[in-house]
């Protein structure tokens, strides 16, 4: 019969793997838990219009990355491309901006239908950081630190902050028809998929990857000159913020966010490590959206990591260990049946492990749980097992001591 087989872009997570998951994982929320940012979980499935309003339909995503269908009741369902638009609208609906400022964080799985290569999947996992009601350019300076700093913890150096300013949206509009209308004239020069968003998200196409584009791009109208003073004054204090933080950035004025609602602060954290798919993290602030999705204006700042980039850039030896304290191993039919309530009771004690079901010899278990890396073999044998005593072994340096399993849990070892 024909093995069945993931579906393309989509990627299991084998044991070895998730040990590292989770210490990325754990580390983030520890990160988030020291910075009082809270978190919050949204559903995966949403309803698509949610995403074209929210993202805008003349983005790549919205326009030919979701995972979109009808469900039995005819309603139009997306799976969810990006975490934002779902935190968003959770907190307009349960009226979470009306308790004030809002710091929340989310991690989870996402889904584009993108061309699978290193680094990209078409399911994938951000970590990331929302804060909503918040207009001060010392909260952008906050999540851009919190994102460094957790970059930080799991040990990546060799990091590279981008940083832009795409202004107001009054700037943005007539930088737009400055761009358009200077584009306009040189249309034949520029790649198909710059042509297309041409009318469609026409700034999207001075992040262009095509050399060619580039190239005619560096006598572009400038957005950095189209900024009005009042966004070039915030810019500034950004800037000055993250100086004084000694956080090293370098100004990058074709960076833009795939997506339609950033305005003012975005930035991108990239490693060169990372070969085409650099960018490991990607935010801005999004001061539309909310009342874009039907809520009162609202000044927001946001990112998002993706895991998978994370995980190439970690060294390897990380992770949370899968190594118990203790192995348990018996024979006979009283020591089996003692083994398993011994397993439980050391569990209930916190320590971890790993009971030998495998009914082989003492000596063959024993061997293994010599080699599984554990501090502790715990033998029962039939005729301890009936005297209510087990032995303990030191698989460090070898010595053995026999314990009452009346007083097990008194009499275990503190180290
Ligand atoms: P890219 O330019 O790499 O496509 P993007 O601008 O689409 O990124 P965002 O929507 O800002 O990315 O998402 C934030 C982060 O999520 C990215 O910087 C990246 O680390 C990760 N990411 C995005 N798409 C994918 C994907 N298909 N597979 C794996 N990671 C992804
Ligand atoms: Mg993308």
């Amino acid at each position: 019969m024909e093995q069945l087989q993931t579906l393309r872009g989509m990627v299991d997570l084998l044991p070895e793997a998730t040990a590292r998951w989770q210490w990325l994982e754990a580390t983030a929320r520890n990160h988030f838990r020291r910075a009082c940012v809270s978190e919050i979980r949204t559903p995966l499935l949403e309803a698509t219009e949610l995403f074209a309003r929210g993202i805008g339909e003349g983005t790549d995503v919205v326009g030919k990355e979701m995972y979109s269908f009808s469900d039995r009741g005819d309603r139009f369902c997306t799976l969810r491309p990006e975490g934002t638009a779902s935190v968003v609208r959770a907190a307009i609906q349960h009226g979470l901006l009306s308790q004030g400022p809002q710091k929340l964080w989310y991690s989870g799985a996402m889904f584009r239908y993108e061309r699978p290569q290193g680094g990209r999947q078409r399911q994938f996992h951000q970590i990331g950081l929302e804060c909503l009601g918040f207009s001060d350019p010392r909260s952008d300076v906050e999540a851009i630190a919190i994102a460094w700093d957790l970059l930080d913890a799991l040990g990546l150096g060799q990091l590279q902050l981008e940083l832009n300013s795409l202004g107001s949206r009054e700037d943005r509009q007539a930088y737009r028809s400055a761009l358009v209308g200077w584009l306009e004239q040189r249309q034949d020069q520029l790649d198909p998929d710059s042509q297309q968003r041409l009318s469609t998200n026409p700034l999207r196409i001075l992040d262009s990857k095509n050399p060619q584009t580039q190239e005619l791009l560096q006598e572009a109208p400038n957005l950095e000159q189209a900024l009005s003073e009042d966004s070039r004054n915030r810019y500034e204090q950004v800037k000055s913020g993250l100086s004084a933080l000694g956080i090293p950035f370098v100004c990058n004025p074709r960076l833009v966010r795939g997506l339609d609602y950033y305005g003012h602060t975005a930035f991108e954290i990239t490693s060169d490590a990372l070969g085409a798919q650099a960018t490991v993290c990607g935010g801005g602030r999004y001061d539309g959206l909310v009342e874009q999705l039907g809520g009162p204006a609202t000044g927001c700042i946001g990112w998002a990591m993706g895991l998978e980039r994370l995980m190439l850039l970690l060294g390897e030896g990380i992770g949370l260990s899968n190594t118990p304290n203790a192995v348990v191993v018996s024979q006979g039919k009283t020591a089996e049946a003692l083994a398993v309530q011994v397993a439980r009771r050391l569990r209930k004690m916190n320590q971890s492990v790993e009971l030998d079901l495998s009914g082989s010899g003492f000596g063959k278990q024993l061997k293994r749980a010599g080699k599984s890396g554990a501090r502790w073999a715990v033998l029962i044998g039939e005729e301890e097992a009936e005297r209510g005593v087990l032995q303990l072994k030191d698989l460090q340096n070898g010595e053995s001591q026999a314990l009452n399993l009346e007083t097990l849990e008194k009499d275990w070892p503190s180290s």
